[in-house]
């Protein structure tokens, strides 16, 4: 089994949760969002010195991983996956959480488009989900994603119930031309009630 990833960055603090923390963004993603940082994430030719994609195995994964796992026990920090969407190779996330120490946090930053399918597998293994959900208006996030958002809000009702509220962190972004404060707090009202969550506003959006 192999992971197809586009990225790792080691040292990172106060982006992708807390304490210091590596970043492994994976190839893949059913959304096209408008101002997406990371558009080659849909490229499926891309290959790199000669190798097929970023193909690793979850043991050279985790070998590159453990250079920071000092960092990771003083801090609280860990490895977080993103992407693109990291979902869409969940089972290769959960051979990663499996073989990795207790003692690293691991988190995922997600748009949860996708199949509960490939949600289940990981609620024992991840400590935080990082959810942008764009905007709870289904023409808005059509418009700027070009999918339906059915299914994110089916699977956050869902992962709520399984995970409970103090594992999701919750962003609202701002989309300019898009949605406006007057849309954000529709999506914050609908978080706070439908999942007991306090979400995270932030005022420009790019990537998860
Ligand atoms: S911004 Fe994130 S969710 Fe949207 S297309 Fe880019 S990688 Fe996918």
């Amino acid at each position: 089994m192999t992971g197809d990833i586009m990225t790792i960055s080691r040292l990172r603090m106060g982006t992708d949760g807390s304490g210091v923390t590596t970043l492994v963004g994976l190839f893949g993603c059913p959304l096209h969002c408008r101002y997406c940082l990371n558009e080659f994430c849909h490229d499926t030719g891309t290959i790199y010195n000669g190798t097929p994609r970023g193909a690793y195995t979850p043991s050279e994964l985790i070998d590159v991983l453990k250079k920071d796992d000092v960092y990771y026990r003083m801090s609280g920090g860990g490895v977080t996956f993103g992407g693109g969407e990291p979902l869409l190779q969940s089972e290769f996330i959960r051979e990663v959480c499996q073989r990795s120490p207790r003692e690293w946090k691991k988190r995922i930053e997600t748009s949860l488009n996708v199949p509960w399918e490939k949600i289940e597998p990981l609620i024992g293994s991840i400590d935080e989900w990082i959810v942008d959900i764009k905007d709870v208006n289904p023409d808005i996030y059509k418009a700027y994603t070009g999918s339906d958002n059915h299914l994110v809000l089916t699977n956050l009702k869902l992962l709520a119930s399984r995970v409970g509220p103090q594992k999701l962190h919750i962003r609202v972004p701002l989309i300019p031309e898009f949605n406006d404060y007057e849309d954000i707090d529709i999506s914050v009202k609908w978080v706070r009630e439908e999942l007991d969550v306090e979400p995270e506003e932030f005022g420009y959006v790019g990537n998860k």
